[in-house]
């Protein structure tokens, strides 16, 4: 049973999220944010809670990023620029203050989570943030928004483990890189195997102290249900087992939905409740039941919307 004053879960969300446009017919849109907003709005009510969070430092951001890299977001941005000279990512001169909103939602669903305030958490934040590394934003991602709060965690609460688990249909090769050999994460990744950023072989394992700790299970297209639970179940379960996590954060792509216009994966909003169940499992078992989820792709609005209803009623329930 969560403490005295803990509530099961909450929903954070900036307004400021809703300011970086890619361009009109572009599949990372305002859109994605309301769409998931009504769709909490309807599933949450009574349990739930909405909550407004604060933006990223700058400090904050050099946990994870170059400071050469920080600075060149910030001149390209102000400059009119239409997207990062380090990869495919459109910006606008919103995306500075949508970034740092997201990165900072983060941030604060960490602080919330370990304070006691939420056992779980849900960030309904764009852009998304897995493809960036510590020196280069790609694949529609500036700041690598689950890695800051991580980090996070990690210097301000004195986290010693974070478990990153990460279903988005594309590989999270930028989440990979910063914890490439870093050895205090565990980062387990299912996704579509030779699919944008063509990263992810379950050959890449990670190195030094964070050998084994890069868990990486491409799949073929179309793969789903059977696939992807089955390397919850079979891989990353006993991997938590061993790595025994003191916090879970979640990548939550749901680009991996059946139907996503950027996907090729099959699952269906009863396999990202189940995918959740488990999660929230490893959770119960290592980490005092705190799952901090952070949305990432997703280009289906309908498909997005049901999808994170069916993942956040599960993290909003009570257990
Ligand atoms: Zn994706």
């Amino acid at each position: 049973m969560p403490d005295k004053g803990t509530v099961a879960n909450r929903v954070f969300l900036h307004p400021d999220c809703l300011l970086h446009l890619a361009g009109m017919d572009h599949p990372e849109r305002p859109g994605r944010l309301t769409a998931v907003q009504s769709a909490l709005a309807d599933a949450l009510v009574g349990r739930g809670r909405f909550t407004i969070p604060r933006p990223a430092t700058l400090d904050e951001l050099l946990s994870c990023h170059s400071r050469e890299y920080v600075d060149l977001v910030r001149k390209e941005i102000r400059s009119g620029a239409q997207t990062l000279s380090t990869g495919d990512t459109q910006i606008s001169p919103g995306s500075l203050a949508a970034a740092l909103a997201a990165a900072g939602t983060v941030i604060s669903a960490v602080d919330a989570v370990l304070t006691g305030d939420s056992r779980t958490a849900f960030c309904a934040v764009r852009p998304p943030g897995h493809h960036a590394s510590r020196d280069k934003g790609m694949g529609f991602c500036i700041f690598n928004n689950v890695a800051l709060g991580a980090r996070h965690a990690q210097r301000k609460h004195g986290i010693a483990r974070v478990l990153i688990v990460d279903w988005d249909v594309h590989h999270g090769n930028g989440t990979q890189d910063i914890f490439w050999s870093d050895g205090s994460v565990l980062f387990f990744d299912t996704h579509l195997g030779n699919w944008y950023p063509h990263t992810g072989a379950a050959s890449e394992q990670g190195e030094g102290k964070a050998l084994g700790l890069i868990i990486n299970r491409p799949f073929a297209r179309g793969a789903g249900r059977t696939e992807i639970l089955g390397a919850f179940r079979d891989t990353l379960v006993p991997a938590a087992e061993r790595f025994r996590p003191e916090l879970v954060m979640i990548s939550a792509g749901f680009d991996s939905r059946a139907g996503d216009p950027l996907g090729g994966l099959a699952l269906s909003d009863r396999d990202f409740a189940d995918l959740t169940d488990l999660v929230l499992g490893i959770a119960d078992r290592h980490a005092g039941g705190r799952v901090i989820s952070v949305l990432e792709g997703g280009y289906n609005l309908e498909g997005l919307a049901s999808a994170v209803a069916a993942h956040v009623g599960r993290l909003a329930a009570e257990r």
